[in-house]
């Protein structure tokens, strides 16, 4: 596969129409228009990688719609050298803005062949994450914790307390909640006990899932 200015024009445009929709993150606005979005998606839809849409991957998931991607990446104010922890690895798009922002990342996965294509994918881009971990997401990465920042790709019924544990104080997570409708939640740790909780409006995604496959 290659990234060719072809592919540049598009991410152009797509940078343009999340502008549009109201995305002012310089640094999140430039990594979406340097990651080639077309190496994370399935071949069938390859056309389609800068429409800002989810499209299938393997396993019945979902790769996020961009606008989606950067919302979370945006709410998040991730810094340079941060360390963060993200759920549900999926096809590694998000995972890739991620390092693009210079941040240490550690992406959980459920399933392995997830797991195994997203590492795949990122190091043809020579994007390196810290480590991808096969596990459940309901537990975090303990030997790492605490994380500056935490990022769920996957909706949860209830706000995960072991996820709340692994945050730093004054750190943040960003998470959907619900079942058939969610909402996003970013949450501030402002002490061990005490966190401050603003609903950003309605988003969809796939079940967070406690089994691993
Ligand atoms: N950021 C990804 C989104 C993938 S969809 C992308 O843009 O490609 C959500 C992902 O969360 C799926 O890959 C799913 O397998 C994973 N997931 C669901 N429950 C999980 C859990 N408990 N732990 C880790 N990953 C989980």
């Amino acid at each position: 596969m290659i990234d060719s200015p072809k592919h540049k024009g598009k991410r152009k445009k797509l940078v343009e129409e999340l502008i549009s929709k109201g995305i002012t993150s310089k640094r999140v606005l430039n990594a979406i228009y340097n990651i080639p979005r077309h190496f994370f998606i399935e071949y069938d839809f390859q056309d389609f990688a800068y429409e800002d849409k989810a499209f299938p991957i393997s396993a019945s998931q979902t790769i996020s719609q961009p606008y989606t991607v950067a919302f979370q990446t945006e709410k998040l104010g991730i810094n340079e050298g941060e360390k963060i922890l993200e759920i549900g690895t999926g096809s590694g798009y998000q995972t890739a803005v991620l390092i693009y922002l210079k941040t240490e990342v550690y992406s959980v996965e459920r399933i392995f062949e997830l797991k195994r294509k997203a590492k795949t994918t990122l190091s043809k881009l020579k994007l390196k994450p810290k480590k991808i971990i096969w596990a459940d997401g309901y537990l975090g990465f303990e030997e790492k914790a605490p994380f500056d920042k935490i990022l769920v790709t996957a909706a949860s019924k209830e706000i995960p307390q072991e996820l709340l544990k692994q945050l730093k104080i004054n750190g943040k997570m960003i998470i959907p909640i619900g079942d058939l409708n969610q909402k996003m939640i970013l949450i501030k740790k402002t002490d061990a006990n005490n966190f401050e909780k603003t609903d950003l409006g309605s988003f969809k995604f796939v079940p967070m899932l406690k089994k691993i496959i």
